[in-house]
């Protein structure tokens, strides 16, 4: 906080809270905030009627419950302000108080407190959490391996036929994806896009109505959050395996061969002292050395923690120079509109000798019975 000049984070909704602290603010419209100063007490000031749910914090964070009568906006300002004459009188600065709030709050409780403190200055909190949250400890490390370990449980079912395409809708495969999430010890499905014949052109296209026919080819991407035994906190899977339902078209087949190339390719450039860019870079070489360039519409990958999608990213300006510990989707795309989407996606996470993959579920495109 002092190296980023921030003198108070204020965490409200989002992952920066429940990383610190194992509690999670439910997403209510009454105000949840941990009050945590640079040189002094955090304080989690937090609805009366939540206080129950918040685990024991070993007395390293003291609770502020409010009753529904009480103004929330006026108790942070009240410790805002008590920090910020702490700081002064230490002669730290006479700058005003620079205040680090989570991305996530609402902007209501954002437009509130700006009011309340008219003279602070304001940054977002991952300034400070997010270098801090992108590298994954090892009991962290540990929770991504079982969710990864879980996911691919479910994409061997859809490579090896258990769970049918042809003739079902997306909807219907999306559900049994979803349910089987569950069964492999997910708590919560995060999502389950199956995008069947031109609607695996839209990267993220919501599993409809559409039935899935024979000599096509499904983008199936799916993930949930898993905590380990005990844990308040869980992290998240998230995979894709593009399947085909009989027999695909020679162009299908070319381009999956560039595809498999691509994302194997960027996952052997993983290890620590590259950028995240440089990833990125060799992944997207490959599809336009293949002339398949302009159909390679998204960046190669995200960091994933708690959040599906997080520090750092996998694309041109991030220059993240990766370390043991950074999690992230290696998930190179390659989309026709108006004809097949297929995209390769599994997690990898940095270790001091080169890169652990947390997906051992096949790569190639399995060809399902039509
Ligand atoms: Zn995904
Ligand atoms: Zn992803």
């Amino acid at each position: 906080m002092a190296d980023a000049g921030v003198d108070v984070l204020l965490l409200s909704h989002g992952a920066d809270l429940p990383w610190l602290t194992g509690y999670g603010a439910m997403p209510l419209e009454r105000l949840t905030m941990l009050v945590l100063p640079v040189d002094g007490d955090a304080v989690l000031v937090v609805p009366g009627l939540e206080a129950p749910r918040v685990p024991d914090m070993g007395g390293d964070v003291e609770l502020r419950p409010w009753g529904e009568t009480e103004d929330p906006v006026a108790l942070v300002g009240a410790l805002v302000g008590t920090a910020g004459t702490r700081r002064a009188s230490s002669g730290v600065s006479s700058r005003p108080v620079r205040l680090g709030i989570s991305e996530r709050a609402w902007a209501s409780t954002l437009v509130a407190l700006q009011a309340q403190l008219p003279a602070a200055t304001w940054d977002v909190a991952s300034v400070v959490t997010g270098p801090l949250r992108a590298v994954k400890d090892e009991s962290e490390v540990a929770a991504l391996r079982a969710a990864g370990a879980a996911a691919d449980r479910v994409a061997l079912a859809l490579q090896g036929g258990e769970i049918p395409l042809l003739g079902r809708s997306e909807r219907d495969v999306s559900a049994d994806i979803a349910q089987r999430l569950l069964d492999a010890g997910h708590q919560q499905v995060n999502f389950a896009i199956v995008g069947s014949g031109p609607n695996g052109a839209s990267p993220h296209h919501q599993a409809g109505s559409r039935i899935v026919g024979p000599g096509e080819v499904a983008v199936c991407d799916f993930g949930g959050t898993l905590a380990l035994g005990g844990d308040t906190v869980g992290y998240c899977s998230d995979i894709t395996r593009t399947v085909a339902v009989g027999e695909p078209s020679p162009e299908v087949v070319a381009a999956y061969e560039v595809l498999e190339r691509a994302q194997a390719v960027a996952v052997a450039a993983v290890r620590p002292g590259v950028r995240a860019e440089e990833v990125d870079a060799v992944a997207r070489e490959v599809v336009a050395e293949a002339g398949l360039g302009d159909r390679f519409i998204h960046r190669t990958g995200h960091g994933i923690g708690i959040e599906e999608h997080e520090a750092p990213y996998v694309v041109a300006g991030d220059r993240t120079v990766l370390a043991a510990g950074h999690a992230f989707s290696v998930e190179p795309g390659i989309y026709v509109p108006g004809q097949f989407g297929m995209r390769l996606e599994d997690i990898v996470v940095v270790t001091e000798q080169g890169v652990e993959l947390l997906n051992t579920a096949p790569r190639h495109l399995a060809v399902l019975d039509a």
